[in-house]
């Protein structure tokens, strides 16, 4: 082979190459902005029910779409995150009076929401504010952290007070409509880790009122991944996960 024909051989190559990368990457982009604007959109189906909010409308829809996080990780489609654990913004544009206790993840009408690990039921319960609501002890963390999570804003139940549960297995559905206060006229899924659950007797004593007292204590959700610190995990049928590890409270779609 002649030099020429090696290097043009050689630039042949490496522009299919890049090319073929560029466009995964575009693709993969592009996968993920739709997939931030089908969320955010309907996770804002209280406006349609509410033709007089159409500017709030307008701006929660911007909001949503310009600061919702994509955390999907490679080869998977997962919810967008719209407040993440320790922020002082809300779902609709508001700032928070206090710093954020959990992560609020959008998501459809309906849509499954999943045990983020093996459990117990600890309880469910409507709430005036929260609307349904559950609590699972999830056991202990690798060090040794309780792992009482509080998923929070969901609609039906799929599970009953005391049941065992399996990491994966579907929990409660994500709400038709959005009609509790503290769910800030956004459909989204609020996960917090605490450590000392209040009794249901002991609802609406004093630090009491939403199922755990550890005040401005719980834990970071994104510090207990299967995969490692911050590394969102799917939850995956007959994949083996590591007790006291935690996987996304949502089923992620496979990008192939
Ligand atoms: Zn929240």
């Amino acid at each position: 082979m002649s030099y020429i024909r090696f290097l043009s051989f050689f630039l042949l190559f490496f522009i299919f190459n890049s090319s073929v990368s560029y466009s995964n990457e575009t693709d993969g982009s592009v996968k993920q902005n739709q997939n931030i604007n089908k969320n955010c959109e309907n996770s804002l189906q209280w406006y349609e029910d509410h033709p007089g909010y159409k500017g709030e409308l307008r701006r929660v829809l911007k909001y949503c779409k310009n600061y919702a996080k994509d955390v999907s990780p490679d080869g998977f489609i997962v919810n967008p995150i719209i407040s993440d654990f320790g922020s002082f913004s809300g779902v609709n544009t508001r700032p928070r009076d206090t710093v954020h206790q959990g992560i609020d993840i959008i998501g459809l009408a309906e849509e499954n929401v999943i045990a983020v690990a093996d459990g117990k039921v600890l309880e469910t319960t409507v709430d005036d504010c929260w609307g349904a609501t559950l609590v699972i002890d999830h056991g202990k963390s690798l060090d040794d952290k309780k792992l009482i999570t509080i998923y929070g804003h969901v609609g039906d139940f799929m599970v009953n007070e005391n049941d065992s549960v399996k990491r994966g297995d579907v929990i409660a559905k994500l709400p038709k409509k959005v009609k509790h206060l503290c769910m800030a006229r956004v459909r989204h899924l609020h996960l917090q880790i605490g450590q000392q659950y209040c009794k249901k007797e002991d609802k609406n004593n004093w630090g009491c009122k939403y199922f755990i007292k550890d005040f401005y204590n719980s834990l970071n959700p994104h510090l207990f991944w299967a995969d490692g610190k911050n590394k969102v995990t799917c939850f995956e049928k007959n994949k083996k996960f590591e007790n006291g590890t935690l996987t996304y409270p949502f089923e992620c779609k496979k990008t192939n």
